[in-house]
């Protein structure tokens, strides 16, 4: 569920602002940031088994270190205390640790039953993704939520066109990875899946309050 995590990133950093946009996406995105990491390292795995659900050709058979309730929950502890070491308030730190699982939640909502709760089962999953009219309109109402809530919020970064091409950037990916053709291998998923770190320079640059050039 892409677009709805950096829905939940969007609509985190208007209830906190003084928390970067590139805190919050990193927050929301954490465990997927670290997925592609954990498959070059042989310590998760995945399939492409087109067909496995209407919305994306990947089973994810195996990935209880970053998709686990318990692993999940692992890295919004650890998150959430580099947070509270940053910005020394718990408030902020509950709330980035939050965001951390808020992705378990939504990833259950559309994974089909392949999350697993303790590392090795059992899996659930609500299957959102069996449809893609469904699966549209969840994330990009989520989304359009998100969005509307960052610019309402008065931020920099809503003037400046670094913002609205990391916008256009997730969207195309979003829909690049929804309709174009499955990764040819694993290998070439997971680097790929590291362009995902690039959202977070990205974002600060575009949320930064300091005026400035874009
Ligand atoms: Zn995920």
């Amino acid at each position: 569920m892409f677009l709805g995590h950096i829905a939940v990133g969007l609509a985190g950093k208007r209830g906190v602002p003084t928390v970067s946009l590139a805190t919050w996406l990193t927050s929301v995105q954490l465990v997927d940031m670290l997925w592609p990491i954990f498959l070059l390292a042989g310590l998760e795995h995945v399939r492409i088994a087109p067909g496995i659900t209407r919305f994306t050709p990947l089973d994810f058979y195996d990935y209880p270190i970053t998709h686990s309730l318990v692993g999940s929950a692992a890295w919004a502890v650890v998150f959430g205390a580099g947070c509270l070491l940053v910005y020394r308030d718990v408030r902020i730190a509950v709330l980035l640790a939050a965001g951390v699982m808020s992705h378990w939640v939504l990833d259950v909502i559309s994974h089909r039953p392949d999350m697993p709760v303790l590392p090795r089962g059992p899996y659930i999953g609500l299957g959102l993704w069996n449809s893609v009219p469904a699966t549209l309109v969840v994330e990009l109402t989520m989304f359009a939520i998100g969005l509307m809530l960052y610019v309402r919020s008065g931020r920099a970064g809503r003037r400046r066109a670094s913002f609205w091409l990391l916008m256009a950037f997730v969207l195309v990916a979003y829909f690049a990875a929804a309709f174009g053709p499955p990764p040819p291998n694993v290998s070439v998923l997971a680097w790929s899946g590291l362009i995902g770190w690039l959202l977070v320079p990205w974002a600060w640059l575009a949320d930064r309050e300091k005026t400035g050039s874009n």
